[in-house]
């Protein structure tokens, strides 16, 4: 894209005003992010960094427990088995230029072969600029889009103005620079595993995350960077949540207590009453009121149930049917979109969560899945359609099951899927 607005130009004119790379900022993300490694080949290995070779006595397995040092270069190497000609990896670098905030990512990317020295290569393919106001504009160098792959960079690419996610969210260089009002607003150091440019954003612009950081309450800063239907529910909320704050009151499952806050409004529950909304065991207090909507519901006249989920699930259809198709496996695990109400009313019912008593159908934002393994339902995911990531994934009485690494996995391999049709239903 080409740079239009007055803050484009600018960030084009200052993108030639940043400091080099230095050496030692390379060294670390070569030495820090990316593994060295030997390959064995009769009964000698060779080391894919410097080059050397050398014979051993010991079998294969003695050598991997002992850990192999490389005689020559003295590094630790990572016995590997397939031929590989290159590794690759991101490093993040936080500086400031005049009144920007810069997040620099570059790429690491080492070219092996037997018998020969590696050969280093860096280049920075992507930065974040974000100006006082914490508004982000992104330049980056030219990629391939006719691939899938996302590594594929023109080296020789000159910087411009970009409207794409980068999709990783790489370690940052230990000597950070930050601009005095981020760290005025409550950044200490640590970006929690949230992506910095999307933090500092959320810093400069809202008041309210500086409270949070300030008060601890990190579950609701991460919930507040990342989903925007949470920041909604977080300003809506906002007396409530203060009063938690005042009360050191720790909220550290914020899905969990967001469910319970919901039921506490649905119930007509004081919710500037500190003993509804601090409530010592949050997962008890949830499943009880969980429980005494479901039996509430039960109760009433059948005739109304009926009809109550009839209009339900022809709401859920309108605005859900798009997704219905999806659906994907891997070994006993199979993961399909829900299709209809009942079946969330069953799914809860089954591992004793609130997806139907809380209504998520009716979550614009978010698909719903659920997952078997060998036909049974073990799981159930939250996907963000906002930001295309898992919200939450919960199993039986809202615990994660022990596939729950696996599911993650899987599911965070679909998400183009869901991003193709989200994006054509947009
Ligand atoms: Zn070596």
């Amino acid at each position: 894209m080409i740079a239009k607005t007055v803050l484009q130009k600018r960030v084009i004119e200052l993108t030639d005003k940043l400091p080099l790379i230095t050496q030692k900022q390379k060294d670390w993300g070569f030495k820090k992010l990316l593994k060295s490694h030997v390959i064995i080949s009769r009964k000698k290995m060779f080391c894919l960094d410097c080059g050397e070779s050398w014979s051993f006595e010991n079998s294969r397995w003695q050598e991997e427990v002992v850990g192999v040092v490389c005689p020559c270069c003295e590094k630790k190497l990572d016995i590997i088995d397939n031929k590989i000609s290159f590794s690759l990896n991101y490093m993040s670098i936080l500086t400031t230029v005049k009144e920007f905030q810069v997040v620099r990512i570059v790429l690491l990317r080492k070219e092996v072969k037997k018998n020969t020295p590696a050969n280093y290569i860096t280049k920075e393919v992507v930065q974040h600029w974000i100006d006082p106001k914490g508004n982000i504009t992104t330049v980056a160098i030219e990629r391939n889009y006719r691939t899938y792959c996302v590594d594929q960079w023109y080296l020789e690419s000159k910087f411009s103005i970009k409207d794409f996610v980068f999709a990783y969210n790489p370690e940052i260089y230990p000597l950070k620079k930050i601009l005095p009002s981020i760290k005025r607003n409550g950044f200490k150091g640590n970006d929690f595993g949230l992506e910095p440019q999307e933090l500092f954003s959320v810093l400069l612009k809202h008041s309210k995350a500086e409270t949070l950081l300030k008060s601890n309450q990190i579950k609701l800063l991460e919930r507040f960077v990342k989903y925007n239907g949470d920041m909604i529910f977080i300003n809506e909320n906002w007396s409530s949540i203060k009063l938690c704050i005042k009360h050191n009151y720790t909220i550290n499952d914020f899905g969990i207590w967001r469910d319970y806050f919901n039921l506490l409004k649905y119930f007509n529950k004081d919710t500037s009453n500190i003993k509804f909304i601090c409530p010592q065991n949050l997962k008890e207090s949830h499943d009880k009121l969980m429980k005494k909507k479901a039996e509430k519901e039960d109760a009433e006249d059948k005739i109304l149930q009926i009809q109550r989920l009839a209009v339900d699930e022809e709401e859920y259809k309108l605005s859900k049917s798009n997704y219905f198709g999806i659906s994907f496996e891997k070994g006993d695990l199979q993961i399909n979109v829900i299709t209809k109400v009942e079946d969330f009313m069953k799914e809860g019912k089954l591992l004793n969560h609130c997806v139907y008593t809380n209504e998520y159908y009716k979550e614009e934002s978010s698909l719903i899945l659920s997952v078997k393994r060998l036909g049974e339902i073990i799981e159930t995911v939250e996907v963000d359609l906002l930001s295309m990531s898992i919200k939450q994934s919960r199993g039986l009485g809202n615990k994660k099951s022990e596939y729950n690494a696996e599911i993650i996995e899987l599911v965070n391999s679909n998400l183009s899927t869901i991003s193709s049709i989200h994006k054509k239903a947009a």
